[in-house]
């Protein structure tokens, strides 16, 4: 059976009896089975709690909901009662770190009856942009098997794209939704931020994570979006705004949408296929009935640079509670409690979080906490009024979501800072807490031994306005094929 369909197409067949879930989670098993030893996308195979689950669903006979009995895959930093979590990080790998208890998510989608069949490769407590810092080794493109499939999401969008799950969870803290659907040829949400709860999901930036779904069409997120979406009483940073429905939204179209294009993210120099395949697509919205309008975003080169101060401050204090004591890894014979620390955290924690705690450490410590810390707060909020200002005149925002098509595995080895500017298309809709998705728009040209690569665009869309980005997504959608294609594996 194809393990490629849609949310939509799957509960089609389900609630018609021409599938049952059992086979649906089958399906998806085979798959696994059959690609992952090449993708390395699943770091944890949850088969026989989901078979059992499919089961029930089935006997149950009830497919009311769009995502009963639904298989999905989920990054393993979501915890789930009694199923393995390790953020991808020796720290929790070495005593297999098993919550117990469920995160929101898991639990709103429990409560549907979606099923989840395994945990995703993740970059180490989603710190990067190719999940290449996971214990668990790197995960493959599904388009080209030599190149990273994106970060820090890259084993829930490979894994959607192989055809593993019928959609995914990931986190998006400074792209990492956005960035691996582009480089895997599907479609990521980035919600706004507290329009979906953080309970239960491990803290890499408290005030700028973000939890949201990667599918194969902006249909599909909309059903993801709509299950897990709303306040919850467990995380209080969540906002008490009404959560719309979604896909009623997308009948709406998009004539007389305002779409605005920044100049500040087409590049002197940028890579020509991004730039002509964004272009490309205002066009198709100017077909649309959409109108385009130059618009400028002026903060925006100071985005990244403002998020790898604040992003490593939050880290340095959420890695504070992995100190051996409460949770996973341990030292052997230490002498001292200080020496116990030392150890645990000097071998259980990878080069890049241990980069990130000491940049965060010296940039929150007393002398330079106003310098660098205060500084990039106040940056922030200039970035913020720059979406402000430019949603009174536009009501999407359209750019590229990466300077380039999935890259090289090590591509970035020697330098982390080339890495952290993967992120600049990423980085300023973060600051500002906005709502931004990435649909595909293209593919690079083959050439020589490099095959064609997906490319993704970005819109992006004023605080709570979701339904007006994923309704322009659509419109661009239906108008286009490069959704429809598939990785052959
Ligand atoms: N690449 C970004 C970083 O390394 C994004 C990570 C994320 O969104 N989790 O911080």
């Amino acid at each position: 059976m194809d393990s490629s369909m849609t949310i939509a197409e799957a509960h089609d067949k389900l609630a018609h009896r021409e599938v049952s879930s059992t086979e649906l989670v089958q399906a998806c098993i085979d798959r696994i089975e059959k690609v992952d030893g090449t993708l390395n996308a699943v770091v944890y195979r949850n088969f026989d709690k989901a078979l059992d689950q499919a089961k029930k669903v089935d006997s149950a006979g009830k497919f009311d909901h769009p995502l009963t009995g639904i298989p999905y895959l989920v990054k393993d930093v979501y915890c789930e009662e009694g199923v393995q979590t390790t953020a991808c990080s020796n720290v929790l790998r070495e005593k297999n770190y098993i919550p117990p208890f469920d995160s929101t998510t898991s639990k709103r989608l429990k409560a549907v009856g979606a099923i989840s069949i395994g945990k995703t490769n993740t970059d180490e407590f989603t710190m990067g942009a190719s999940t290449e810092t996971s214990c668990y080794g790197v995960t493959r493109n599904p388009w080209d098997t030599t190149r990273v499939a994106g970060g820090s999401s890259g084993g829930s969008a490979a894994g959607v794209a192989a055809g593993e799950g019928i959609f995914a969870l990931g986190t998006d803290t400074g792209g990492s939704i956005r960035q691996p659907a582009a480089f895997c040829g599907i479609t990521g949400l980035r919600v706004t931020y507290g329009r979906t709860s953080r309970y239960g999901v491990m803290s890499m930036g408290s005030s700028i994570d973000t939890i949201g779904p990667l599918c194969r069409n902006v249909e599909d997120l909309c059903i993801v979006t709509q299950a897990i979406a709303g306040k919850d009483p467990l995380d209080a940073t969540t906002g008490d705004v009404p959560v719309p429905d979604y896909r009623s939204e997308l009948k709406k179209g998009v004539k007389g949408l305002r779409v605005g294009i920044p100049k500040e993210y087409f590049l002197e120099g940028m890579n020509a296929e991004v730039e002509a395949s964004v272009k490309a697509a205002t066009e198709v919205f100017k077909k649309l009935g959409a109108t385009v309008i130059d618009i400028s975003l002026p903060h925006t080169k100071y985005a990244t640079a403002t998020y790898y101060v604040i992003c490593p401050c939050a880290v340095s204090s959420n890695m504070a509670r992995y100190d051996g004591i409460r949770y996973g890894h341990t030292a052997d014979k230490p002498q001292n409690l200080l020496e116990y620390y030392e150890c645990v955290r000097s071998t259980g924690f990878g080069a890049e979080v241990k980069r990130r705690i000491m940049i965060g450490t010296y940039a929150l410590s007393a002398g330079y906490v106003d310098q660098y810390y205060r500084q990039a707060q106040k940056v922030r909020t200039l970035i913020k009024k720059d979406f402000d200002d430019a949603f009174r005149t536009v009501d999407v925002i359209v750019s590229p979501v990466s300077p380039t098509p999935a890259f090289t595995i090590g591509a970035h080895d020697a330098n982390p800072i080339d890495m952290y500017l993967e992120d600049i298309f990423l980085t300023s809709q973060v600051m500002a807490g906005i709502p931004a998705l990435s649909v595909p728009c293209g593919f690079s040209k083959a050439q020589g031994s490099v095959p064609a690569l997906p490319l993704g665009l970005q819109i992006m869309g004023a605080q709570w306005q979701e339904a007006t980005i994923l309704r322009a997504a659509h419109a661009y959608e239906q108008a286009t094929e490069w959704h429809m294609k598939k990785p052959v594996l």
